[in-house]
């Protein structure tokens, strides 16, 4: 865990531009953006997969898409966006801390 560049960025032992925070979750711009909006929401708790996730991180997941949902405008996504969580290798999953890909800001090609 100590390794995490996810949980360094919670800690701000890494710089990042952050757009929202609270007691849960952390809300931050994707360094290498694929798309005008590319935004990552991070859990705070550092766990790397769904398969991973108990009651209590089922009902975090809850209510992180609820606040998505009730800031997309605030966020600048009210013409629509997409959400992205990478798994594994397949998926091509690079940091190990499980986020949600936030991407919008224009429309999006849909592929793989
Ligand atoms: P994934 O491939 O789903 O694991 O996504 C990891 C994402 O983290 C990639 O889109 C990276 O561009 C992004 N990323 C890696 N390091 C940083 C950082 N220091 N600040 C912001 N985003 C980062
Ligand atoms: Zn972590």
């Amino acid at each position: 865990m100590n390794d995490c560049i996810f949980c360094k960025i919670i800690a701000g032992e890494i710089p990042s531009a952050k757009v929202y925070e609270d007691d849960e979750i952390v809300i931050f711009k994707d360094i290498s953006p694929v798309a005008k909006i590319h935004l990552l929401c991070v859990p705070k708790e550092h766990f790397a997969y769904l398969s991973e996730v108990n009651t209590a991180r089922a009902e975090l997941l809850g209510r992180t898409l609820h606040k998505i949902g009730k800031m997309k405008e605030q966020l600048g996504l009210s013409e629509g966006y997409r959400l992205v969580i990478n798994q594994g290798e397949n998926a091509g999953q690079t940091v190990h801390h499980l986020h949600i890909h936030i991407l919008g800001g224009e429309p999006l090609p849909w592929g793989k």
